[in-house]
């Protein structure tokens, strides 16, 4: 569209300047019919080489050297070519795609010259070179002028917008592609890479966060450590990738019987923790329990070997939100395990029914 635009107007002064040979109609409109088929021949070079800003600023200080110079020869000599018009449009351009800086202050300064002079020389001297020539011609002519100039104006704009977008296009994509790998590295940093459920690290910020809420809103909130037991056997017995595969399997049912807003983490090697918010001591229990008895049914199959697993649950449980640091809780929940552990595994154990055990919040 752009590329025939500037074919089509390139094409226009070659046609009036071929015609005004022919017919000697005249050297003014053929002179300048020859200058404008030469500009717009420059920028239309330019634009298929370089195709960036930097090379249409040349190309348009080239072609404002290439009219300036001869049409103020041509209009010493008496003769108008309308080139004025050029002028005026090609500086506004040199001047809008100039960087901020001195370099721009020069082409400024030299636009405002230019177009003093041509002014001036427009409005005092132009009806006095032409007596003989009438007045509907010469509006014919301006007119065409302006309409050229204006399309070169519409050309250049639209050559420097497309440039423009086109560096714009690749900021935002680039943009995007850091982002994603931001948003990549930040998964990866909070995500355990062989189970797939959050590690450690997103594990505390999620429990601070649903603890803070169950605190603020007076709502329960419990806490299961999950450990599987005699895990060590099955890493010595068949091997590291079968315990990794153990893992992952006992990671996914955790996930799939919690609900979504409950919260499970890869807390330690072989060791789970599950969040409930809005959970009471007897919800939690009943959970762990189902969670336990999901696992110790799981017909596990790594390499044609049949495996069966079971898990220990240490609990805690806080009622009405009340106060309690993450700590705590996990040094509640971490004796309720242990307890579990030393009193034959394979069981669910609520820190707040230890024997000895005086909770701030007992149930
Ligand atoms: P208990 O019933 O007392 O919990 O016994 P256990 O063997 O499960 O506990 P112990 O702490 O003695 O051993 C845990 C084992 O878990 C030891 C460690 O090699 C293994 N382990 C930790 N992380 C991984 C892992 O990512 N992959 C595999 N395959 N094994 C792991
Ligand atoms: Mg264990
Ligand atoms: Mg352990």
């Amino acid at each position: 569209m752009l590329r025939s635009l500037l074919i089509g107007l390139f094409a226009v002064p070659v046609l009036i300047f071929a015609l005004n040979l022919v017919l000697q109609t005249g050297e003014a409109p053929t002179i300048a019919a020859a200058f404008s088929a030469a500009a717009f021949l420059a920028i239309f070079l330019v634009y298929r080489r370089s195709g960036n800003t930097a090379g249409i600023r040349l190309a348009t200080v080239v072609v404002l050297l290439i009219i300036v110079v001869p049409s103020a020869f041509i209009s010493n000599a008496g003769l108008d070519g309308g080139f004025g018009y050029f002028v005026l449009m090609f500086g506004l351009i040199v001047v809008s795609i100039t960087r901020e800086g001195r370099e721009r202050i020069w082409f400024s300064v030299l636009y405002a010259l230019v177009v003093t002079t041509l002014v001036v020389g427009d409005l005092t001297i132009l009806p006095d070179l032409y007596p003989d020539i009438s007045r509907s011609t010469l509006r014919l002519k301006r007119a065409y002028s302006l309409i050229v100039s204006a399309a070169t104006v519409y050309i250049l704009f639209q050559i420097y917008a497309s440039r423009y977008m086109q560096e714009h296009r690749r900021l935002v994509e680039s943009q995007r592609r850091i982002q994603s790998y931001n948003d990549e590295l930040f998964r990866q940093a909070r995500i355990d890479s062989l189970t797939g459920v959050p590690n450690r690290r997103d594990g505390i910020e999620r429990v601070q966060a649903i603890m803070e809420i169950a605190e603020r809103n007076g709502r329960d909130f419990a806490l299961l450590l999950c450990d599987m037991d005699h895990f060590k056997t099955f890493n010595d017995e068949f091997g590291h990738d079968c315990g990794d595969f153990l893992l992952k399997e006992v990671a996914q049912e955790l996930q799939r019987n919690t609900r979504a807003q409950d919260f499970v983490a890869r807390w330690g090697g072989e060791e789970f923790l599950v969040a409930l918010p809005e959970t009471g001591i007897d919800g939690a229990l009943e959970l762990g329990e189902k969670l336990r008895k999901h696992i110790e049914q799981l017909d596990l199959v790594y390499n044609s070997t049949r495996h069966r697993l079971t898990v220990t649950i240490g609990l805690t449980a806080r009622r009405g939100g009340a106060a309690a640091t993450i700590d705590t809780c996990l040094k509640e929940a971490d004796r309720a395990l242990y307890y579990g552990k030393e009193h034959g595994r394979n069981q669910t154990v609520s820190a707040l029914s230890l024997p000895g055990q005086n909770g701030p919040n007992p149930t």
